[in-house]
């Protein structure tokens, strides 16, 4: 299962150019598994629950595998602690900040049947990705070399 997740995710970042996450459900599987995929390190997750949230929230325009046309701008927890089994069974934890914190918690959603619009914050939340760029790309280009990056946007 977990092959597929990773198979799926790799098709997905071939064609569109993002996506560190994926989750069962999307593809049609209703088992609670997660895989992701960041900075270098790869993460199997087996009924992922929430042990803490951070009272500390962050806004960011979140992407998503399932809707790669656009973006939503939404509020996500700076800091969770997730409990999971391991691919062995094993009970282990998980503390997360930041960009990974945000993914964790798009992809627990969607274990959950929520997805990012779910969270929209308001009526100036969506936006498509031709619009996002350009009217947010230039703002943090900042000399990035290869200007794909956009850090605080996440599949
Ligand atoms: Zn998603």
């Amino acid at each position: 299962m977990f092959q597929d997740l990773r198979d799926t995710l790799h098709e997905f970042q071939r064609t569109h150019r993002f996506g560190r996450g994926i989750s069962a459900v999307q593809i049609g599987e209703p088992k609670r598994l997660i895989y992701i995929e960041l900075e270098g390190r790869a993460y199997r997750l087996r009924n992922p629950v929430y042990e803490w949230e951070s009272e500390e929230k962050f806004v960011l325009w979140d992407d998503c595998f399932s809707f790669p046309g656009l973006l939503v701008r939404l509020q996500r927890s700076v800091a969770v602690r997730i409990r999971f089994a391991n691919e062995a069974g094993e009970v282990e934890i998980l503390e997360a900040r930041d960009a990974f914190s945000e993914l964790l918690q798009h992809e627990i959603d969607h274990l959950d049947g929520i997805l990012a619009v779910d969270r929209a914050l308001d009526g100036n939340s969506l936006c498509t990705r031709e619009e996002y760029e350009r009217r947010y790309r230039g703002t943090k280009a900042m000399g990035s070399a290869k200007g794909l990056a956009v850090p605080e946007v996440l599949g």
